[in-house]
């Protein structure tokens, strides 16, 4: 496996590894669990050549957020990578992704708005430019997003569509632990007890679809779900909504394919979910 750590020598490497066929790759920013190796386990499916990345990046964290404390097992990562056949495993460093004066900006208006949009201002903004510059860089045929991040999944499938990157964008399906909880980098944040909670989130979310399902209200049943999770010891619910799968527009019913999405802190740790409705 190849480790490389500035855009100039990923160019080099990839100049001369293309010849084997089809590049997918497959961001993320690393404290891999199986919920990442399953999408590099899908790269390996569809393309001869596969590049990670690795790359906690700056801008898309707000103020106040865990950019500081966000887990960086550089290590043991490049083993997991390594393991699971990645060809290039790319780790620039913040000043070789941003340069000094840096001043372009990308924002996908419509998907970004609402949700974590709303809670995380600037968030969708920082994802959309790291992810059209890890674009450029690497110039993959194929790129793959895990549907854990439902909202970022459509940004970046908007985004590849409004400025004719010539990418094909998978999705991967929610790696769960084996008590429903959605695998997650944050997770490493939960002490024991928060631990046991947080799989109510899925169960709310599966709660929820089941009385949709039944003709419930959506409004009624999302009031009791928050002040149920609050009762069980969720700090904050940041949302539950139901929204159009594609567009991601808000919806009251799941007449046609529909996301229901959450995003709720355990203690400092904010988690979020999401199943097809
Ligand atoms: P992250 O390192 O959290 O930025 O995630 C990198 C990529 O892995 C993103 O496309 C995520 O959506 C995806 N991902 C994260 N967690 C999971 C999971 N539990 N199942 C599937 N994909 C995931």
């Amino acid at each position: 496996m190849h480790i490389i750590r500035t855009p100039q020598d990923l160019r080099t490497i990839l100049a001369s590894l293309r010849h084997k066929g089809k590049v997918a790759f497959v961001p993320t920013m690393g404290a891999l669990h199986e919920g990442h190796l399953s999408l590099i386990t899908q790269a390996k499916q569809v393309a001869q050549l596969v590049v990670a990345s690795i790359f906690v990046n700056p801008k898309q964290f707000g103020a106040g957020e865990d950019l500081a404390s966000y887990p960086r097992p550089e290590m043991e990562d490049l083993k997991k990578l390594e393991a699971s056949g990645v060809d290039v495993a790319y780790l620039p460093s913040a000043e070789a992704m941003y340069q000094p004066g840096a001043s372009t900006h990308i924002s996908v208006d419509g998907v970004s708005a609402g949700l974590c949009g709303a809670k995380r201002p600037g968030h969708f903004d920082g994802v959309a430019l790291v992810v059209t510059k890890l674009l450029l860089q690497v110039l993959p045929d194929i790129a793959i997003f895990g549907e854990k991040d439902y909202q970022q999944l459509q940004v970046i499938k908007r985004l590849v569509r409004d400025l004719d990157i010539p990418v094909e964008i998978l999705s991967g399906a929610i790696f769960r632990e084996a008590d429903g909880l959605a695998m997650s980098s944050r997770n490493l944040y939960l002490n024991q007890e928060e631990r046991q909670l947080a799989p109510v989130l899925y169960q709310t979310l599966l709660a929820i679809k089941a009385g949709l399902v039944a003709g419930k209200m959506l409004e009624e049943m999302v009031a009791d779900a928050s002040d149920d999770l609050r009762a069980k010891g969720f700090t904050k619910v940041d949302y539950i909504e139901l929204r159009d799968a594609e567009t991601l527009e808000v919806v009251a019913t799941a007449s046609h394919p529909a996301r229901l999405l959450i995003a709720a802190y355990l203690g400092k740790c904010r988690l979020i979910d999401n199943i097809a409705v």
